[in-house]
């Protein structure tokens, strides 16, 4: 199957002319991104983004001061929070070389399954924070009618108690899955594209990207919202990171969780460095700048690449966060998050907008 990601319409619709895209000038370079994408709402095509990635160091207090702009100008101030809860942790057939879930490595982490009333307290928890979204996700390739069964009973019984939006993130889906999802009334499903297409065999080797962009298309055509991000520092170069850019932008996804690497022992990439901090903060614009309209989340491995450097991303294009813990690693309490929000003055998007 060929992935059809140079002909999507609103790809086509976001293409323009990217005449300055091989300038070398980093002035011209953002003078040209401030055309398109501020003043015009064009996202930058896979050259633009790759002459932003390249940008020098003295450049970056600029170009993020445009993210910021760019996000205020096509998505507001407001924030959007969510909580993520594992319903099925560990033990996930695939071999994606940076995941300890997997079961195929030597990582330390075990298979075990939430239950039903575990899970209504943790969307309560997660709403208590002010929330918006509340996914469950499961390490596995895809559903099969044990956790699909879970999930109906899981979702119907958030939806009775609390008022939250409920998003999945299961793998892989069938058009049946996809379409059971849309009728429980599941609001988003999540399900990276994870790297850039020509990067993707160097990551995973049970799966393939084509296979993730189907579930990805399925999801968009049944009228659920689409979550599809990517994980940076897995090997990747920067013209690698701008495919990718432009494969996600080529989706449309209505969000974009940013994932950092964060190495766990005993995993393939264990021992990779994390991302160096200016370029994940060059990572964070240049994405706002390709999808000046998405929802760009700040997800794993943030605490570790960025550290005290976290709130520079919020104010370069990043506009929702995850509260709490990851799946396998430690986040940050969800009050410091929260906080940090208030010191920016960044308002929490709220649930009556979203439902
Ligand atoms: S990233 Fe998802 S599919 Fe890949 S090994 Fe981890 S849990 Fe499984």
């Amino acid at each position: 199957m060929t992935a059809p990601v140079t002909t999507h319409p609103t790809a086509a619709a976001a293409v323009s002319p990217q005449e300055s895209a091989d300038a070398a000038d980093p002035a011209e370079i953002l003078a040209h991104a401030r055309r398109e994408v501020l003043e015009g709402g064009r996202g930058l095509d896979e050259a633009g983004v790759l002459a932003v990635l390249r940008l020098p160091d003295e450049a970056l207090s600029e170009l993020l001061a445009l993210a910021h702009e760019v996000r205020m100008r096509w998505c507001g101030p407001e924030v959007e929070v969510e909580g993520i809860v594992s319903l099925k942790t560990g033990g996930c057939p695939e071999d994606c070389h940076f995941c300890s879930q997997s079961g195929k490595f030597d990582s330390p982490v075990r298979s075990a399954w939430l239950d039903v009333p575990s899970l209504v307290d943790a969307a309560r928890q997660t709403a208590a924070t002010g929330a918006t979204e509340f996914c469950i996700v499961a390490a596995v390739r895809g559903p099969d009618a044990r956790l699909m069964s879970q999930v109906r009973e899981g979702v119907a019984a958030i939806q009775a108690a609390v008022e939250i939006n409920v998003a999945c993130s299961l793998g892989m889906l069938t058009q049946a899955q996809v379409d059971e999802l849309t009728e429980i009334g599941v609001h988003r499903y999540n399900h990276n594209l994870e790297t850039a297409r020509s990067h993707f065999t160097k990551v995973v080797t049970t799966h393939s990207w084509e296979e993730r962009w189907e579930t990805c298309e399925m999801v968009r055509a049944a009228g659920m919202e689409l979550c599809c991000g990517a994980i940076l520092g897995v090997g990747e170069s920067l013209e690698q990171r701008a495919e990718l850019a432009a494969q996600l932008s080529a989706l449309d996804p209505d969000e974009v969780p940013l994932n950092f690497l964060n190495p766990r022992p005993g995993t393939p990439f264990g021992d990779y460095p994390p991302v160096e901090p200016r370029d994940a903060l060059r990572a964070i614009a240049a994405f706002r700048l390709a999808m000046p309209r998405t929802i760009l989340r700040y997800s794993g491995g943030r605490e570790i690449t960025l550290g005290d450097l976290e709130t520079q991303g919020m104010l370069g294009g990043i506009n929702a966060v995850i509260v709490g813990n990851y799946l396998t690693t430690l986040g940050r309490p969800a009050e410091a998050d929260l906080k940090m929000l208030a010191d920016l003055s960044m308002p929490i998007k709220s649930l009556q907008a979203t439902l």
